[in-house]
Formats: structure tokens, C-alpha cells, sequence
């Protein structure tokens, strides 16, 4: 199975499925009531690369504040409801343009009849999350008491038999565990199983380093093998952390066509002028642009300036000065303190150029 042959669905138009692109997600961690916070953290993950974002609706207040945080905001939003079908039906009646919930979980047939009407009525998708860490007693006695891929598909079965003899099919699916080997495996056995598309995920992954650490691995090899289809790195920190890692990710392996890439030397004792600030200035402003601009940040003329020269804009260090290059020709040699700046400007000349 890859991810070209996955069964499209869309929230609020953004394709997720049935095609060679990966969409990128996020949580905020802010109550979702609390609206100032919560539209502010969407409009920074979304100047982030954000496409889709996710909000925990834990009470009605949460609920309710859906309208307003849609209109304060530009991209689809999801609502990660747990048990409660009262606040799956209030976040679709307020606009909401995802849910994410599991329909084992919510008692009674008709609470799940009731959200899937209401879902098929405005087009919503529903994404059914299995976690390692809370799979179903059953699944885990039934496979040998630990986590497993078999397990986890079958509790994944048991909320997707639901849905499908309700006809409904506009289904996403998530196999998400903290141990790399598990959610590789958990993934793969998902996509020859399934034709749904599939939201990646390595969960408590940990803070900035172990994340993109472990998300690297195994997100990595899965969408090198055509796996996933959207993609959440989890990362303890602020949210916009979590895109920073994503967006590489997909560009890797091309799945991402507006993302900088930045290339940048680790130093050595040949360097004659300050560079690690400079590299730390580029990738925050990297990080807000979306363009495949490609920036060189190199420490001396041994290796810097075939790199500089082949990138976009990049410079080469000198003592104390950088040599400013743009598309292989040598622009002028800056001092050291104006160096960030130069290089910002060229950066923003270029995409004016693209654009217009
Ligand atoms: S580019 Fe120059 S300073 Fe940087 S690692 Fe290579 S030799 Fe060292």
C-alpha cells in the first residue's frame, strides 16, 4: 500500500490521501475556551507550514468556543474528543472540519449514529487515534500482554467495523506508540490492511532532540516506503516546535515543496569569524518562510565556497567577513556584524523575484 492508493478524504478541501503529498498537523496546548490563546497558537503553527490543526474539546465551554476560533483563524481544524458524543455533536454543529474520536468508546449505538449522521450531513471526516499506551485489555491479553501491531489493529477493527456498517468511509486511522520499532511495524501492517489514510505519529516523543530523533526514524522510513499520508511530530514544547521538525522531515523525501534548506558547516579551526550565530538567526528566519530556497552558511573557502555557490544565496567566511554568493557569482564581501542582514535581504529578494 502506498500512499497514492489510500482512499482520499478532505478537510475543509485540504486533500488528506490518494495522492504523493503528506499533510502536516498539529495540537494546541492551550484550552480550546480560552480563544485569544488558542486562535493566536493556530495562527503561528499555520505561519509555521501548519495545514491542519488539532484542539482537545474536554467540555462544552471548549465546544462552544469553535465558531469564534474559526473566525479568528485561516486553517481547518480538527476536535480530539474522548467518550463524550454531546461535544462530537456541538463541535460539528459549531464548524469544526475534523473529529477525531474513537466510536468504540462512545456507549450507546445511536451516540455513534447520531455522529456519524451529523458527519456525513457536512462532509466531516472522523479519525479513529489507537494509541499503544491504552490499547483495550481484550487486544492486549488476546496478543501476549504487550503492546503489538496485531493488537493494535485489532482494536483499530472493532471502531472501523462500526463506521463501515454505518457506511461511513470518510475514515483516517493513527497507530501511534513511543517505541520507534513498534510504530514502525504498527504502520506497515496498517497500510496492507486498510485502503484509509493513514495520520503518522510517534507519540511522547519527547523534547526538540528526541523527537526529531525518534519522528526522523520512524516517520522517516515509513514515508520513504510510501507510508502516511498526514503527519503529526510530537514534541514536549511549544507547538510550532513540532513543525519545525515536520517540514524537514517531508522534505527529505520530497513531500514538501516550500520548505528552505539550509546548509551549514559544523566548523572547524580553519573559521576566522563568529558563524554559529549566524547559522542560529538563519534557521528562525527559515523556519516562517515557504519557499525551497536553498541557504549556505559556510565557514571558510576550503569546502565553503563550492557550497556557498551552488545554493540560492550563501556565504563563504573570511577573516572576520563572509563572501556573499548568489546563484554561483561572488555579490561582495560584508563585514561579520552586517552578515545576518545581508543574507536575510537576498533571501527576500529572491522570493519577490520567484513572485513576480
Ligand atoms: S567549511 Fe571550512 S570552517 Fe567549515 S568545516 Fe569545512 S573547513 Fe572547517
Amino acid at each position: 500500500m502506498k500512499r497514492t492508493e489510500t482512499r482520499p478524504i478532505f478537510v475543509r478541501g485540504i486533500q488528506i490521501g490518494g495522492q504523493n503529498q503528506c499533510v502536516l498537523q498539529s495540537m494546541t496546548n492551550v484550552p480550546a475556551k480560552n480563544v485569544e490563546a488558542s486562535a493566536d497558537q493556530i495562527n503561528e503553527l499555520a505561519e509555521h507550514g501548519c495545514g491542519i490543526a488539532r484542539m482537545a474539546i474536554l467540555d462544552e465551554a471548549d465546544a462552544e468556543a469553535i465558531p469564534e476560533i474559526i473566525k479568528r483563524t485561516s486553517i481547518p481544524l480538527v476536535a480530539d474528543i474522548h467518550f463524550n458524543y454531546l461535544l462530537a455533536l456541538k463541535s460539528i454543529e459549531g464548524g469544526i472540519d475534523a473529529i477525531r474520536i474513537n466510536p468504540g468508546n462512545i456507549g450507546e449505538r445511536e451516540h455513534t449514529e447520531a455522529v456519524v449522521r451529523a458527519c456525513k450531513e457536512r462532509d466531516i471526516p472522523i479519525r479513529i487515534g489507537i494509541n499503544s499506551g491504552s490499547l483495550e485489555k481484550q487486544f492486549l491479553d488476546q496478543y501476549g500482554g504487550t503492546p503489538c501491531p496485531e493488537a493494535m489493529i485489532a482494536s483499530a477493527d472493532r471502531h472501523v467495523k462500526i463506521l463501515e456498517e454505518l457506511d461511513f468511509h470518510d475514515i483516517c486511522l493513527s497507530f501511534k506508540s513511543s517505541d520507534v520499532e513498534l510504530t514502525i511495524a504498527a504502520y506497515e501492517a496498517a497500510a496492507k490492511h486498510y485502503p484509509y489514510p493513514l495520520h503518522l505519529g510517534v507519540t511522547e516523543a519527547g523534547g526538540f532532540a528526541e523527537s526529531a530523533v525518534k519522528s526522523s526514524a520512524a516517520l522517516g522510513t515509513l514515508l520513504h516506503e510510501g507510508i502516511g499520508d498526514t503527519i503529526r511530530v510530537s514534541v514536549s514544547g511549544p507547538p510550532k516546535d513540532e513543525l519545525i521538525i515536520a517540514r524537514q522531515l517531508l522534505r527529505c523525501f520530497n513531500l514538501a515543496h516550500d520548505v528552505p534548506n539550509l546548509i551549514a558547516c559544523p566548523t572547524c579551526g580553519r573559521i576566522q569569524y563568529d558563524m554559529l550565530p549566524i547559522v542560529k538567526e538563519m534557521e528562525e528566519y527559515l523556519n516562517t518562510i515557504h519557499s525551497d530556497i536553498t541557504v549556505a552558511v559556510m565557514g571558510c573557502p576550503v569546502n565553503g565556497m563550492q557550497e556557498a555557490s551552488r545554493a540560492d544565496v550563501g556565504i563563504a567566511g573570511g577573516y572576520e567577513t563572509g563572501m556573499l554568493f548568489r546563484k554561483g557569482k561572488l555579490i561582495r564581501t560584508v563585514p561579520q556584524a552586517e552578515l545576518s542582514q545581508a543574507l536575510k535581504e537576498e533571501i527576500d529578494q529572491i522570493i519577490k523575484e520567484r513572485e513576480s
